[in-house]
């Protein structure tokens, strides 16, 4: 089993799509053996994407993720990693199918619901960011 780490983004919590998403996450076969509803700090969001600090969206990404508080989760299943970016769908929502947590719920191309690990070592470290190894056991 492989954990991956995942956010419940302002925009879907703003619309208490907490449950809904949640439930199509254990649907597909995660266990959520994580999770915290947390207001990030400025520091804290741009630190969780400081790889994104040079793309002219940043200061808007960064604003958005500190508008209202947000569920980071821990999740775990066969293939995480891989399994929870296909169940987000892509980036750009309009090119997500319907089934897909973007294509069912993204506002924009920032908007987008939901943020997965997009790599083994990005999910360690994200993990890390927001979970001691106590809360996750
Ligand atoms: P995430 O990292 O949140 O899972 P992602 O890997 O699909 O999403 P990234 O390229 O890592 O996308 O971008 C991080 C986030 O920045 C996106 O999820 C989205 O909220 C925002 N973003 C990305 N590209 C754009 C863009 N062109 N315009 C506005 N916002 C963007
Ligand atoms: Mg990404």
């Amino acid at each position: 089993l492989e954990r991956t780490f995942s956010i419940i983004k302002p925009d879907a919590t703003r619309r208490n799509l907490t449950g809904e998403i949640n439930a199509v996450i254990e649907n597909n076969g995660f266990a959520i053996v994580g999770q915290r509803r947390i207001h990030m700090s400025r520091a804290q969001a741009e630190g969780f994407y400081r790889d994104h600090k040079d793309q002219d969206f940043f200061q808007a990404l960064v604003d958005y993720m500190v508008s209202e508080p947000v569920v980071v989760q821990v999740l775990e299943g066969e293939d995480a990693i891989k399994r929870y970016r296909a169940l987000m769908g892509p980036t750009d929502a309009t090119k997500a199918g319907p089934d897909t947590l973007r294509g069912r719920f993204a506002l924009s191309m920032r908007e987008n619901s939901v943020h997965g690990s997009d790599s083994p070592a990005n999910a360690q470290r994200e993990i890390g960011y927001f979970f001691s190894e106590v809360e996750i056991l």
